[in-house]
C-alpha cells in the first residue's frame, strides 16, 4: 500500500550518482523509486569518519585551525548532529504510521497546525524552520494525532527545499489515508537568506499544497486559511 511513500523516502545514502544536483522535487522519488533509505545502515561508520574529514578539510580551508582546542571535536560533533537532524532518511514511513489508522465516520476536516518543524536548506546546508499547518477531510480512515508532526518530522530532517518539502507531506497524507482532500500549509524562515544580504527583512515563505477537495473547492480552502488565521 505504501509503495509512493517508499519512493518519497528514498534519496539513496552512499550513491554518487544521486547525490549532487536534484534541484527539481519532481526527480526525487521517480529516479530513486526502487531504492530505499531504510536498508543502508552497515556502513554507517565509514559514512562518519568520511563526514568528519569532509568537516575537517571545510576548517582547514576558511582560515582555522581544525586541531585548536575549540575545534578539535567539531568534525565528530557534526557528523553525530547529521545522524540527529538528517535522520529523516532512516525512518521507515510504514513503520510510522504503523497501528495509527482508525476507521470513522466522519467526514468534517481535520486541522493539525502549528506543528513546528527544522529542516535544512539543500542549496546551503543551512536550517530553515517554521509551522506547518495541516487539514484533511476524512473519506473514511483517520490517523492518530501524534502521527502527523511526525510525519513532517521525517520529511523535515533531511536536505530539503519547502516546497517540495509541502508536497511530500500532503502527498503522504494522501496516500495513507486516501481522503476527499488534504491540505498543507508551510511557513518556512531561511537562515540562508537571513544571514545574507539585507539583513532587515526576514520575510516568511509561504508554500501550500492542496489535493481533492481542497483542490477544487475554493469555499474549503478559504476556511482552512481563516482557521490559521485563529
Ligand atoms: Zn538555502
Amino acid at each position: 500500500m505504501l509503495n509512493a511513500v517508499k519512493e518519497l523516502n528514498g534519496y539513496p545514502k552512499h550513491d554518487p550518482e544521486h547525490r549532487s544536483g536534484h534541484a527539481n522535487g519532481k526527480a526525487n522519488g521517480k529516479a530513486n523509486g526502487h531504492r530505499n533509505g531504510t536498508t543502508e545502515h552497515h556502513d554507517e561508520p565509514a559514512a562518519k569518519q568520511a563526514i568528519e574529514a569532509a568537516v575537517r578539510t571545510i576548517l582547514a580551508n576558511v582560515g582555522e585551525d581544525p586541531d585548536r582546542q575549540g575545534l578539535i571535536g567539531t568534525p565528530d560533533r557534526i557528523a553525530r548532529m547529521y545522524d540527529e537532524i538528517l535522520a529523516g532518511y532512516k525512518t521507515d514511513p510504514v513503520k510510522l504510521v504503523n497501528n495509527a489508522l482508525f476507521d470513522v465516520d466522519y467526514d468534517d476536516p481535520v486541522i493539525v497546525k502549528e506543528i513546528e518543524y527544522y529542516s535544512m536548506c539543500e542549496h546551503h546546508m543551512l536550517p530553515f524552520f517554521g509551522r506547518a499547518h495541516i487539514a484533511y477531510i476524512p473519506s473514511d480512515k483517520v490517523i492518530g494525532l501524534s502521527k502527523i508532526p511526525r510525519i513532517v518530522e521525517m520529511f523535515a530532517r533531511r536536505l530539503q527545499v519547502q516546497e517540495r518539502m509541502t508536497r511530500q507531506i500532503a502527498e503522504m497524507i494522501d496516500e495513507i489515508l486516501q481522503p476527499q482532500g488534504v491540505a498543507v500549509v508551510v511557513e518556512g524562515s531561511h537562515m540562508c537568506s537571513m544571514m545574507r544580504g539585507v539583513k532587515k527583512e526576514h520575510p516568511r515563505m509561504m508554500t501550500s499544497y492542496m489535493i481533492g477537495k481542497y483542490k477544487e473547492d475554493k469555499e474549503l480552502r478559504r476556511e482552512f486559511m481563516d482557521q490559521l488565521r485563529k
